[in-house]
């Protein structure tokens, strides 16, 4: 088979990988609990299941303009006017089939080939490949613990060339659950706008924050505004995965040309999808703050259940729905009788004899740590995190 070099140099996304044997597990009747999924175990709010329902009835099943519906994209600016202050109008936005696409449209819209887009590592695991897919090359900056897994303004100098276009900011951040405070922000900003880079701005958990608030860095002055191209999307606040909504908010001439190459490759997002994203960001809000509560439960709860348990350690994830959590105590050692020496040897042998999924930090870009999804129940969480004590004492 002739496979392009280009296909041939993208993985496949390791945490779905992980997902679909778990789910393949669970389909077998084995009793397996998993901290794998990026995905809210909530369901979709009644009001917006309702607006899909009556766009249906109503016969909204036809193509809509390419770039997502007026109405959406007008949502979308009175979304960013009430939580920014800033005043976008439909030009600047784009809807997309989900945040992903919204991200490949804007690496395809800004990248040459050869240009160089800065990745702080630890980084949600697609940035790379959708960099590489757009002819882009991924440069990392890998990060330390012991600095909340955020980067220096010195790293981010040094990594920069004449050949960087664009540095990717996530926050709160997928897979650490850090959040970048203002005053950190200001300093990327400023260093944005001295290069004259753009910034990807993806703020996809922009509302579960538990611990400080989250700065949309576009509000930081006019310059880096025109820089920034915002990412976003229904998924992980509406706990609408399935439904494939997500968009990108910058400055027009970015935006036309994701909407040009989007309607040659996919044209529009779903009609029925859209009319629900509309009730999402325009209707009843009150499930986001249920929802969050329910998360600093789980995440107090596994917190400190994790630093309790020898070998194991996690800092307080400030935002999302992830812990990174440090299983370098536990690497090097034998375990069963065989010599596991990295996070992905862990989870391999925990899923296979401790029935408990997790994904291992290698997929994305430092080793020695190991991502905890607490979009699962309290059930779950209490069961996969016994499961995984009893594992490392020996009794699995
Ligand atoms: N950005 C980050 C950091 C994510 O974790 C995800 C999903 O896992 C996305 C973007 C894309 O989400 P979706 O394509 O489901 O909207």
């Amino acid at each position: 088979m002739r496979i392009s070099e280009k296909a041939k140099a993208i993985s496949p996304s390791p945490t779905l990988a992980i997902d679909s044997k778990f789910k393949q597990m669970k389909k077998q009747g084995i009793p397996v609990v998993g901290f794998g999924a990026g995905e809210p175990d909530f369901n979709t709010p009644e009001n917006i299941k309702q607006a899909a329902i009556k766009a249906i009835e109503n016969n909204f099943t036809r193509y809509t303009p390419a770039s997502g519906t007026l109405e959406l994209k007008q949502a979308v600016c009175d979304k960013m006017e009430k939580d920014t202050g800033l005043k976008y109008t439909t030009a600047n936005v784009i809807i997309c089939n989900g945040g992903k696409h919204a991200l490949t449209n804007a690496f395809m819209a800004i990248l040459n080939p050869g240009d160089e887009v800065i990745i702080p590592a630890p980084y949600w695991v697609s940035y790379p490949e959708m960099v590489k897919m757009a002819d882009g090359i991924p440069v990392y900056i890998e990060t330390e613990e012991e600095n909340n897994f955020k980067f220096t303004m010195d790293q981010l100098e040094a990594a920069f060339t004449p050949k960087t276009r664009a540095l990717v900011i996530n926050t709160p951040s997928n897979p650490t659950g850090m959040v970048y405070t203002r005053e950190e922000l200001q300093e990327i900003a400023d260093f944005a706008v001295k290069h004259e880079i753009y910034v990807i701005f993806d703020e996809i958990y922009e509302k579960l924050v538990y611990e400080g608030q989250h700065i949309n860095i576009a509000t930081l002055g006019d310059e880096i505004r025109k820089l920034t191209i915002i990412v976003n999307g229904m998924a992980k606040t509406y706990a609408m995965t399935g439904w494939r909504i997500g968009y990108a908010v910058a400055e027009a001439p970015v935006i036309k040309a994701m909407s040009n190459m989007q309607s040659h490759a996919t044209s529009n997002p779903n009609s029925i999808a859209q009319s629900a994203s509309v009730e999402a960001l325009t209707g009843d809000q009150s499930f986001i703050d249920q929802m969050k509560a329910e998360y600093i439960k789980r995440r107090d709860y596994m917190v400190k259940r994790i630093n309790s348990i020898e070998g194991l350690s996690c800092r307080e994830p400030h935002g999302a729905f992830y812990i990174f959590m440090n299983v370098k105590g536990v690497l090097g050692k034998e375990h069963y009788g065989r010599m596991i020496h990295t996070a992905h040897e862990l989870c391999e042998d925990i899923l296979d004899r401790a029935l408990v999924a997790m994904v291992p930090s290698e997929g994305f870009g430092l080793d020695g740590y190991v991502r905890l999804s607490y979009a699962t129940s309290m059930e779950v969480i209490t069961t996969g995190l016994d499961r995984i004590e009893e594992y490392l004492q020996g009794k699995s």
